[in-house]
């Protein structure tokens, strides 16, 4: 794997800044405000993307804020400009999900993935604007997927992973009805400065708990199982190598005003004297497709890819990983071309350790 692809496997869009809770933990720093995404920046958008989904499978996620407090009307208009083969998501807090947006989501065939913490009490970070608990409201909107047959996926993140927390986390989310489900160990990015650093051996049995719990009822798709067991299954018949792609997906970020960030949808609203607003151009200005081409010389991406070639050089856990995370390094170590992060210690060493634990733990006794 090296350089950047220019055409991605996926698109972001924020619709709004918008969000109408204010969790503990979020990363967006203009979540407060409604600057809203103008029709035209979707049009311009759905220039490139159009062309792209005619050769393949291809996605718009709309992600905020808070996308749905855009509003049905103005999500549908800006909607409108891709063709019917492209495929849309949104990842949404569900508080504002009700009978009238699933029919917008079946409608538009949106699929939806939910931003949920697992039972009340780890919800204790996501609070409405007055500093409520939002726990209630997020189950209601669930409860309206489920009324309308939605399948839906969720995302859970995990801010202190002790003993007993994986168990828990996997039979709610078996209760909740969800199919797809992603553990994120929180991230010091954005405006969230808390610390992220956790005792190795905690997270690591963290996940070694996670992958038995999914073992003994693996009806939810686990991303951060299956990843680790593609990996290892890829290790024992030699084609590890053939796993990471051959360049790293551009996953461009369309924000509310068109300017375009790729790799991490994080560094969005944010800029840096040395590295200005991490922007790639406007989709007002120029096609999306040619921001692409030319995003491998924007002078922060230029550094993350030598990051990523000093990972390739000193990592082992390299062939699983691909290199971390742009706003990881960024956020932690104020610059791209670092390596080891506490979030690639979180969610990709420990994780990888975690599944192997596991395995170890199962072996069969020799015969
Ligand atoms: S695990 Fe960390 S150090 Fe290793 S390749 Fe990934 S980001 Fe780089």
């Amino acid at each position: 794997m090296s350089g950047l692809a220019v055409i991605p496997s996926y698109v972001v869009m924020q619709p709004t800044t918008l969000c109408n809770l204010d969790c503990a933990y979020c990363y967006l720093p203009f979540r407060a405000a409604d600057r809203r995404m103008p029709v035209a920046v979707a049009e311009a958008v759905a220039a490139s993307v159009n062309r792209w989904a005619r050769s393949g499978r291809f996605s718009v996620v709309w992600h905020g804020g808070e996308p749905l407090a855009a509003g049905r009307e103005h999500l549908a208009a800006l909607m409108a400009p891709f063709a019917p083969e492209v495929e849309h998501h949104v990842q949404t807090n569900a508080t504002l999900v009700d009978d009238a947006w699933c029919a917008f989501f079946a409608e538009h065939r949106v699929r939806v993935s939910v931003s949920v913490d697992g039972p009340r009490e780890r919800n204790d970070d996501r609070v409405t604007r007055g500093g409520l608990p939002a726990y209630d409201r997020i189950v209601r909107g669930v409860e309206a997927l489920r009324r309308h047959d939605l399948p839906f996926s969720a995302l859970a993140v995990v801010s202190r992973p002790g003993p007993g927390c994986a168990t828990e986390l996997y039979d709610y989310f078996l209760d909740l009805g969800c199919d797809v489900l992603g553990v994120n160990i929180e991230e010091t990015e954005g405006v969230n400065t808390r610390g992220n650093a956790h005792d190795a051996a905690a997270v690591t049995a963290f996940w070694a708990e996670l992958v038995a719990a999914w073992r003994r009822a693996p009806r939810i798709h686990l991303r951060e199982v299956e990843w680790p067991l593609r990996y290892a299954a890829a290790v024992l018949n030699g084609t590890a190598g053939e796993l990471l792609p051959r360049q790293l997906d551009p996953i461009p970020t369309v924000g509310h005003d068109g300017s375009v960030v790729v790799l991490s949808p994080e560094l969005a609203g944010f800029s840096d004297p040395r590295y200005g607003d991490f922007s790639s151009g406007s989709v007002l200005v120029t096609p999306l497709a040619e921001i692409l081409t030319g995003a491998a010389g924007t002078p922060w991406v230029g550094e993350f890819l030598s990051g990523v070639e000093a990972c390739r050089s000193s990592c082992p856990y390299f062939g699983f990983c691909g290199g971390g995370h742009a706003a990881n390094r960024y956020f932690e170590q104020g610059r791209f071309d670092g390596t080891e992060t506490e979030h690639c210690r979180n969610s990709k060493i420990r994780l990888l350790e975690g599944v192997l634990e596991h395995a170890r733990d199962h072996e069969s006794p020799a015969a």
